[in-house]
């Protein structure tokens, strides 16, 4: 037995390269029940994070009592992490369940009925259409709907109003993935798959902190790693997180200089000839421009820019420029940080460079945050049109217009979708009128929360909030509709590398609440959208009727689900797109052909400049002659615009702990993870604490050009000159929808700042200065397990694994390894196995 909340990843159960990741079956039941007293499980996968781990929910007397990993599924075979174990399911048990709608009377939300909820929404609706027009409507998703909801809603906004206003909080998470595999490859779609760690020779992992953000997939970079022929890793991250720990080389770059470090690895590549000069002239276009934008990039340059040692430079170059096989990593710290695409795009670039695509071990996984940000990428949701298809190419808008029976110009294709932050400025301005959240939380989520708090209180915006939980947002809504979560609806979801997984109901939604499927399906049959033909837009009568729906929308599409059913979802393993007749089992690796979405009838965007975010336009790109080939995109590098200075002397970043999700909605009711994190606090560097008089648990106060917060503060693992704050502490557990007290939430300090490209806003980059408030009486409330632990552990008392985390799931190791393939290892070329050889 193994306490899972101080032992985030569970055993150890050791593989070699090639071999297949042994099957660990992990579990969890409610406490005093035994797996006897289960009288169901049900098929389904884990939504806390992108991992999409396969698990079935264990139910008794019409309740979830707990959780299992699916051993036969190729995502986690068995595992689940700490979210998954404890917080999937009693998640969504919290006595403050919303169970009936509510309606704001005289300034107070009060209980309602359904039918007056949604003919208040409707009237409002249908007054603004009328008056002013769809672009009064707009809509902030998720990245936990399902596929189905996501779908419903894209039609619902594209063809039943004709909005472009329509973004999700994946905006914030993995609109930068999306964005740099589009500008590099030609479509959204994720080239890699999870089996690459079973194969590569090195890991390196840019801004991602595998380690708690996706704890399942570390896990299976664990155990290669305590394997026979580990692979080396590389570690692109301010702190020393678990994944640094264990590099071979860690680059703890300054934020917001990703970029700069990214030329200096391309340029590595060309000056040692580590380019594979026949793949880059048969299959990409652009490498005279990028060999010319690196240049200047020295490893000195690098160093004096970024704050790494110009060495470490060379050796991480040198591990990516000559191991057989490389897996690429990519997640936050560059996507919420300055010039995101061009940084990520360049990790695009060095697989390109070495012609390392589409084979195994050679994997990109630009990852995503939330369990089901593909899916809202996928279906429009986020304003883009469905499928991957693109609004400057007639034909692909023509083609939806024909699915859906509109005419064209119904479907808002003038100009690019309007993307989350201008969302905002377009309801602070007063042009949204109406504005309907689903299932997250932007009152906590996005930058400069002051102001957001602000826009989301005006009196003269509708506000509808659809979720679990009373949020600090719902707080502020006119009307808040109750949602039925996870384990309580029916849907299918893809996890980051187009894994597809079904989730079955298993239990009856608490009180009155409903699907998120029901309530779209229940506001377009009470608006009247039509078909041209006079057939209601809509007619489906429940999520398979929606899946068939986006079957038809993807065929032929890259993403094509055509090959897919519920009843084959619901058989063993999720199934990775592509899955229709001609790859009949899904699949594991775009691109392996080295014939990319580029063309012009398939590509998704005919791309930006990366520096400025301005379209290249159908015409310029067609003069490019792309056709199939990759492009080799860059940017010069240009420093944050708010750097460091005399009255905000830090460096501020944001980031998560591995025990708690975004705002902690479902994970805060999961008592385990929240004794392990309980409440907020800020990290800083032992040097920086020194300075400042600053000693383990003071209350500090951290202030940015917008805002402050106070809180403890942990004498940690950040670099020097570094402050981290983790952004899922908000107000709810208040009794107002603000900081009433002290104000805690990361994002109080955030800019209103954005990529030009992905438009995702920087989390990652911001200046501060720190005071210390008083003394403090306790150690901070930060995890001693992890990124935050100590500097010096005798100063704070091990806070985990004490009564409130003990864990009772049982730990079966089941199935041994199978033999290796004994004719891969041995190609196996044992190139830089060690620092040594560098
Ligand atoms: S790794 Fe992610 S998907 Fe898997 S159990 Fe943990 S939170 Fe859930």
């Amino acid at each position: 037995m193994s306490d899972r909340i101080a032992d985030i990843w569970g055993r150890r159960t050791p593989f070699a390269r090639d071999e297949l990741w042994p099957v660990r079956v992990d579990q969890k039941l409610a406490d005093g029940v035994h797996e006897a007293d289960v009288e169901r499980w049900v098929h389904a996968a884990c939504t806390l994070c992108s991992n999409g781990c396969a698990c079935d929910i264990a139910v008794k007397d019409g309740r979830m009592v707990g959780v299992r990993g699916r051993a036969d599924d190729i995502v986690n075979h068995g595992r689940l992490g700490p979210k998954g174990l404890f917080g999937s399911w009693q998640g969504m048990q919290g006595r403050e369940r919303l169970t009936r709608p509510l309606i704001r009377r005289g300034g107070e939300l009060v209980e309602t009925d359904w039918d007056t909820a949604m003919r208040t929404i409707v009237d409002r609706s249908r007054g603004l259409l009328e008056q002013k027009g769809p672009l009064t409507h707009a809509f902030y998703t998720s990245g936990q709907l399902y596929l189905e909801e996501y779908y419903a809603l894209g039609i619902i906004g594209k063809a039943g109003l004709g909005t472009p206003h329509m973004d999700g909080n994946t905006r914030l998470c993995t609109a930068t993935a999306a964005a740099a595999m589009k500008e590099s490859f030609g479509s959204d779609g994720q080239p890699g798959t999870y089996e690459d760690i079973d194969s590569c020779d090195a890991i390196v992992l840019y801004g991602h902190n595998m380690a708690e953000t996706q704890t399942v997939l570390w896990t299976r970079v664990l155990d290669r790693i305590a394997g026979p022929d580990r692979p080396l890793v590389v570690c692109v991250d301010p702190r020393e997180t678990e994944v640094a720990r264990l590099a071979d080389v860690h680059l703890a770059v300054h934020p917001g200089t990703n970029l700069a470090l990214m030329h200096g690895l391309v340029r590595e590549l060309f000056v040692n000839d580590w380019v594979d000069e026949a793949y880059v002239a048969a299959h990409t276009v652009g490498v005279d421009e990028l060999r010319a934008a690196v240049e200047p990039w020295t490893p000195e340059a690098v160093a004096r820019t970024c704050g790494v040692d110009a060495d470490d430079v060379r050796r991480a170059a040198r591990i990516i420029g000559t191991s057989e096989r490389v897996l690429s990593t990519v997640l936050q710290g560059f996507y919420q940080a300055t010039q995101a695409t061009a940084a990520s795009c360049q990790v695009n670039n060095l697989h390109l460079l070495r012609g390392m695509i589409g084979r195994p071990g050679c994997g990109i996984l630009q990852m995503n945050g939330q369990p089901t940000a593909q899916n809202n990428r996928e279906t429009g949701a986020d304003g883009d049109l469905p499928a991957f298809r693109n609004w400057e190419n007639p034909e692909h808008v023509a083609e939806l217009a024909a699915l859906w029976g509109v005419h064209v110009d119904k479907i808002p294709h003038w100009a690019p979708p309007t993307h989350a932050m201008q969302i905002f400025r377009y309801a602070e301005q007063g042009s949204v009128e109406l504005l309907w959240v689903v299932a997250t939380n932007p009152a906590v989520s996005m930058p400069q929360s002051e102001r957001i708090r602000r826009i989301l209180a005006k009196p003269e915006l509708f506000l509808v909030v659809q979720d679990i939980y009373l949020t600090e947002t719902a707080r502020l809504a006119d009307v808040v509709l109750p949602a039925a979560g996870w384990g309580e609806k029916q849907g299918t979801f893809t996890n980051v590398n187009r894994v597809v997984h079904l989730a079955d109901q298993a239990v009856e939604p608490p009180g009155e609440a409903r699907s998120d499927l029901d309530i779209f399906l229940d506001y377009a049959r009470r608006m009247d959208f039509r078909r041209d033909d006079g057939r209601p837009l809509l007619e489906w009568t429940g999520p398979e009727d929606g899946f068939r729906a986006w079957q038809e929308c993807t065929r032929g599409r890259l993403c094509d689900y055509t090959g897919m059913s519920y009843e084959r979802l619901r058989g063993g393993s999720g199934i990775p797109w592509p899955c229709n007749d001609e790859h009949p089992d899904g699949t594991a690796r775009l691109y392996g052909d080295a014939v990319f979405r580029t063309g012009i009838p398939e590509a998704e965007t005919y791309g930006h400049d990366l520096l400025t975010g301005a379209t290249v336009g159908p015409t310029k790109y067609s003069a490019m002659r792309v056709d199939g080939r990759a492009i080799l995109k860059s940017a010069a590098y240009t420093p944050p615009h708010e750097e460091p200075s005399a009255d905000y002397p830090l460096r501020y970043t944001t980031g998560r702990t591995a025990y708690q999700f975004h705002t902690r909605t479902r994970t805060a009711r999961a008592s385990q993870l929240q004794a392990a994190a309980p409440s907020a606090w800020v990290e800083i560097s032992v040097k920086d604490a020194e300075a400042l008089g600053v000693r383990e648990g003071d209350i500090v106060s951290v202030t940015s050009p917008r805002g402050k917060l106070i809180v403890p503060a942990r004498v940690g693992q950040v670099r020097v000159g570094t402050v981290f704050a983790p952004f899922h502490y908000g107000y709810w557990e208040e009794d107002a929808s603000g900081p009433s007290g002290a104000p805690t939430a990361a994002n109080e300090l955030t800019l209103t700042e954005w990529d030009p490209v992905s438009k995702q806003p920087f989390f990652k980059v911001a200046a501060v200065r720190v005071e210390k408030v008083r003394e403090g009486v306790a150690a901070a409330p930060a995890p001693t397990t992890t990124a935050s632990r100590p500097a010096d552990p005798a100063a704070v008392p091990a806070t985990l694994g004490g009564p409130a985390a003990e864990a009772e799931e049982r730990l079966y190791e089941t199935v041994p390894p199978r033999a290796p393939d004994q004719e891969r290892l041995g190609t196996a070329t044992p190139s830089g196995a060690s620092e040594g050889s560098l």
